[in-house]
Formats: C-alpha cells, sequence, structure tokens
C-alpha cells in the first residue's frame, strides 16, 4: 500500500511537469506570437434595451493563426506571466482604436470601450500608471474606458484591490465580469469599486419561464438597483431572451443576438452606415 501511494505521487508529480512543460512551450510560443504581432483585436457591441443600439464594445483578444481561443491562451498567459506584456499591447492597441474611431465619428462613436483585466496585471505594482500614461498618450477621456475584472481576481483584496481603487481614481470605470460565478459575490460589492456588473451568461442561457435563472436574473437587476451599479446582460442569443431581460429591468445586453465579436473594419462600417441613417 506504501508503495502504491508512492507510485500514485510519482505519477502526479509527472503529470504537473507536464502541465508545466506544456505551458512553457505554449508560453513561449505566445511570446513569439506577440513579437511577430499574430495577435488580433475584436470587438463586441454592447446594445442598450430594447432598441438594440450599440452604446459601447468589449475588447475581445484573437490568435488568428493558432485556432486556439482566448479561454485557451489566456489562462496559460496569466500563468507564464506574458500577460503582463500581452495585457498591454491589447490595452493600448484598443486604447488607440477609441481615439480612432472618435476622431473619425466624433459623437456617433462608441461611448465607452471594456478592456479584460487579469488578476496577474492588476498585482504589477506599476499597472494604474501604465492605465494613466496610455489615457493620456491616446487622449481619451478616462470615463469611456471600462477594465473588466473577474470577482475571482479581487475577492483576495491585498495589491489587486488596491489597484482597481487607483484605476478608479483615475475615472475609469470599472465592470465585475461574469458576476454571479465566483465565490462571496455579494459581500464584494461592499469592498470592490465596481461602477457595473456584467451577469454571467449562464444565468442568461437558462432565462426562459419560471426558471431558477430568471430568479437569480432578476435578484441581481434588483441588487444593481438599490446599489446604484449598471448591469449588463451576457451572452444573449435569442430575442426571447432580450426580452425577458427587458422585462426583468435589463437596459444593457450582449450577446451574438446583437452581434457577434466583430474585427475593426466591420465596426468601422457599422458606425459610418449609422451615422448615415
Ligand atoms: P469574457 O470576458 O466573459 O468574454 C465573453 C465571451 O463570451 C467571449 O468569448 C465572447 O465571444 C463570448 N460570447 C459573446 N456573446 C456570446 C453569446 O451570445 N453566446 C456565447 N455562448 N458566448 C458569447 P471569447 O472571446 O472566446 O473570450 C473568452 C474569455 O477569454 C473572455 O471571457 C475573457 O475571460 C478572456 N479574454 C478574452 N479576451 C481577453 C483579453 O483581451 N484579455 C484578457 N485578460 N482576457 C481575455
Ligand atoms: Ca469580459
Ligand atoms: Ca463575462
Ligand atoms: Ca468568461
Amino acid at each position: 500500500a506504501k508503495d502504491a501511494g508512492k507510485g500514485r505521487f510519482a505519477v502526479y508529480d509527472a503529470a504537473l511537469e507536464r502541465t508545466h512543460e506544456a505551458d512553457q512551450r505554449l508560453g513561449a510560443d505566445l511570446r513569439r506570437a506577440l513579437d511577430a504581432g499574430e495577435f488580433t483585436l475584436a470587438y463586441q457591441p454592447i446594445a442598450s434595451l430594447p432598441d438594440g443600439a450599440w452604446t459601447g464594445l468589449e475588447t475581445l483578444v484573437r490568435w488568428p493563426q493558432a485556432k486556439i481561443g482566448p479561454d485557451t491562451f489566456i489562462p496559460v498567459a496569466e500563468r507564464t506571466g506574458l500577460i503582463v506584456p500581452l495585457g498591454s499591447w491589447i490595452m493600448r492597441t484598443a486604447l488607440a482604436q477609441l481615439a480612432a474611431w472618435e476622431a473619425e465619428f466624433g459623437d456617433d462613436a462608441p461611448r465607452h470601450l471594456g478592456v479584460n483585466v487579469s488578476a496577474r496585471q492588476l498585482r504589477e505594482p506599476g499597472f494604474a500608471g501604465e492605465v494613466r500614461d496610455a489615457l493620456i498618450e491616446f487622449g481619451v477621456r478616462p470615463d469611456r474606458f471600462v477594465v473588466e475584472v473577474t470577482e475571482t481576481a479581487v475577492f483576495d483584496g491585498g495589491v489587486a484591490l488596491d489597484t482597481l481603487v487607483a484605476i478608479k481614481a483615475l475615472g475609469v470605470r470599472v465592470a465585475l465580469d461574469d458576476f454571479g460565478t465566483g465565490h462571496s459575490s455579494l459581500g464584494l460589492l461592499r469592498t470592490v469599486p465596481a461602477d457595473s456588473l456584467k451577469v454571467d451568461k449562464s444565468f442568461v442561457a437558462g432565462i426562459g419561464g419560471a426558471s431558477e435563472e430568471a430568479v437569480i436574473a432578476s435578484a441581481m437587476i434588483q441588487i444593481t438597483e438599490g446599489l446604484h451599479l449598471g448591469a449588463v446582460a451576457e451572452g444573449v442569443e435569442t430575442a426571447a431572451q432580450a426580452e425577458t431581460l427587458y422585462e426583468l429591468g435589463y437596459r444593457f445586453a450582449q450577446g451574438y443576438h446583437f452581434s457577434r465579436p466583430l474585427p475593426p473594419a466591420e465596426v468601422r462600417s457599422h458606425l459610418a452606415g449609422s451615422r448615415l441613417a
């Protein structure tokens, strides 16, 4: 039995090492891809309800050559630390893009642009300063910029929370992403300086009829109203979901029903088209 135990540990260690090695390999490839300029950004509209007009955009990174999505490579970028330079590139590229749209479309440009920021980035000592410098460099008003963070990124407090407070003091908006899927969601709302919640798509998916998800989605919009927070429903795929959300009190939504994440050229055509309209 003792030997079997030993064996199990040996197997466990080997599996850990494989994971570590795989991480290091993909991490090195991510580094090379960043240097080679292989990443691109897609922008998904956030729509107002019930009309579906675009109010803002969320930035989502893409790696076209690799055929894997951010759900696969972002966790590796976080574990290897590459998310720090990659995240800087994403933020700066997105802010430069917003500045270009503002220059071209003025009042018809998106009202806000969101960027996902990982816990690892928030723990970098210089991060809030980097945000401030980038806003100045690209001439973007702080209240046009939204930092999306997950509950788990900040729920244990510490440096990440301090950084978030510093970012918020710049006038940048903070959105709590994937809300309802992490730990201690409600208690967190007392300590995290959030402006809005993004209600996770798992609640939206089952929203039809008298489902538990509908009860939860309803409770969440009431909490945001009571706390004077904004709310965005994520992963809205059907007109029926959009309608139910509107009836529950949601005024902002995001999902394939309104638009998939789009390359910048398609965002630009849409903005040009709605200006003519
Ligand atoms: P997220 O921040 O929750 O982003 C929303 C995800 O839901 C995106 O997946 C988006 O394409 C997808 N989505 C949008 N509408 C719908 C819908 O109607 N139905 C369904 N089923 N899905 C929808 P994506 O682009 O694959 O990104 C996955 C995750 O990777 C993001 O989740 C975020 O956690 C992370 N991520 C993406 N881009 C970045 C980035 O630039 N930086 C960081 N740190 N993380 C990122
Ligand atoms: Ca997000
Ligand atoms: Ca989300
Ligand atoms: Ca997610």
